[in-house]
């Protein structure tokens, strides 16, 4: 079977993990698709949870091998990717896929589905506010913060791309906006 699937992207530091997770913890009928990455695990990360963590090689592979609906080197090195099995594996349990994909993915995924599909791009209040959270984070080193900092005006511009914008200014509201929207596009 093949069920539905929503999207969420957002810049690197936007809220969108603490999001993804209330909205899983809501009760609707969603999977969460794990995707394989080539970036090291951090230390509060569990392999096949978070992400499956593969080397670069591994990763190369299995783009090779067809393995991907989709894939991405969003930063040097770092491949990110949606494996089809994990796909079918959520779909063959009836349930609905919810994939955590970068701007990238998300425009090409959303385009693959069509109306099968619901994207949504999860907006930080502003540059300023999105750059104290990844320093506060500090899970990244200030290289990184930088490179994700401009990774992330790039990706704002493209946020029109996407079926809803929510805007994480205050988090309880983007948390509701998104079940409100994700629960009435499965009632379709
Ligand atoms: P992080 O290293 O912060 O976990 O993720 C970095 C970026 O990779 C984020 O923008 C995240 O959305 C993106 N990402 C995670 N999984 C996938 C995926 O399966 N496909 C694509 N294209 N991007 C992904």
């Amino acid at each position: 079977m093949s069920g539905k699937l929503i999207i969420i992207s957002a810049p690197s530091g936007a809220g969108k993990t603490t999001i993804i997770k209330e909205v899983m913890q809501s009760g609707l009928d969603l999977e969460f698709s794990v995707s394989a990455c080539s970036r090291s695990k951090r230390s509060d990360e569990v392999d096949g949870k978070d992400y499956y963590f593969l080397s670069v090689n591994d990763f190369k592979k299995k783009i090779k091998n067809g393995e991907f609906l989709e894939w991405e080197e969003v930063y040097k090195d770092h491949f990110y990717g949606t494996l089809r099995s994990e796909l079918q594996r959520i779909w063959n349990k009836g349930k609905h896929v919810l994939i955590e994909a970068d701007v990238y993915g998300g425009i090409y995924i959303r385009r693959q589905f069509g109306e099968n599909a619901l994207s949504l791009f999860i907006m930080p209040p502003s540059i300023k506010h999105l750059e104290e959270r990844l320093v506060n984070r500090s899970t990244d080193k200030i290289e990184s913060i930088k490179t994700r900092v401009t990774k992330a005006k790039e990706e704002i511009s493209l946020a029109d791309k996407f079926d809803k914008v929510i805007v994480n200014d205050k988090l309880d509201k983007a948390i509701n906006e998104s079940i409100n929207t994700i629960t009435e596009f499965l009632k379709k």
